[in-house]
């Protein structure tokens, strides 16, 4: 039963995966993104080449006004939502601790923690039986950061997945009874920009040994975790938090 799905951070590494998988398998594809405009269309013209549909949409997930009106946005030009995906992440420049200061704590916290929270709540609303919908399916993007803490690079980042991990427990659990299935995928360290946007771009070469795989995962292995949450296989998967992680 495909439907029509957000992906928050589709245009580029593992949500742009996300988005293509989740377009093969029949769902009309909303391709989030914040800045990146060009990357975003990319993906949609991708799926439309493949014979899929997909719009892409920019809207920073912290920004409540924002991510109203992407639903609302959606809505009108795919049809009612029946699933997302909160891929969006960022993590910020390597640092311990001790160094860290209140606003750079505020933004970390309000994309990857507040963000999922409000998309979240307008697909519950949208899709929750209580309040007239037909059920829907929610997939968390935490990380292995949550099990292992990254300390001295950044214990934030793993706080607030940590937090996700938590939140999709007890999402799972509040909105079950309601036809929703709420579950997380935790990869692990994944060939994608995100490194070098925390001033680490050779972060994946040093840290590959450390796997038991001796390698750094793709973002199309991560995706493949994903899509099956967002299929039927997955029906009675619910509250799971998924490793795909390498063995780490
Ligand atoms: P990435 O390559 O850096 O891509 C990030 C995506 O998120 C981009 O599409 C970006 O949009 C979007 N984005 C960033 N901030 C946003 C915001 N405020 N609102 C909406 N979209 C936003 O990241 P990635 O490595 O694919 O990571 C995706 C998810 O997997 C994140 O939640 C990350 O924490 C998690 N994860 C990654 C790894 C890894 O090793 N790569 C490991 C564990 C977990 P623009 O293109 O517009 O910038």
């Amino acid at each position: 039963m495909a439907g029509v799905v957000i992906v928050t951070g589709g245009s580029r590494g593992i949500g742009a995966q996300v988005c293509r998988l989740a377009a093969a398998q029949g769902y009309a594809v909303c391709v989030n993104y914040t800045s990146k405009r060009d990357a975003a269309l990319e993906v949609v013209k991708q799926i439309e080449d493949a014979g899929g549909q997909a719009i892409a949409h920019g809207c920073d997930v912290s920004d409540e006004t924002g991510v109203k009106s992407m639903f609302r946005l959606v809505e009108n030009e795919l049809g009612k939502v029946t699933a997302l995906v909160n891929n969006a992440g960022i993590v910020q420049p390597i640092s311990r601790v001790d160094e860290m200061d209140a606003e750079r704590l505020s933004r970390i916290l309000a994309v990857n923690v507040t963000g999922s929270f409000l998309c979240a709540r307008e697909a519950i609303k949208r899709m929750s039986t209580k309040h007239g919908g037909e059920g829907g399916i929610i997939v968390n993007m935490s990380s292995a950061a949550a099990r292992l803490g990254s300390p001295n690079e950044f214990v934030d980042y793993a706080a607030t997945k940590g937090a996700i991990d938590t939140f999709t427990l007890g999402l799972s659990r509040e909105v079950g009874p309601e036809g929703i299935r709420v579950n997380a995928v935790r990869p692990g360290l994944i060939e994608t920009e995100i490194h070098a946007s925390a001033g680490d771009a050779d972060r994946v070469e040093r840290f590959k040994d450390n796997v038991p795989m001796k390698r750094a995962g793709s973002a199309a292995e991560v995706a493949e975790a994903v899509a099956w949450l967002l299929s039927d296989g997955a029906s009675y998967v619910n509250g799971a938090l998924i490793d795909v992680a390498g063995g780490r």
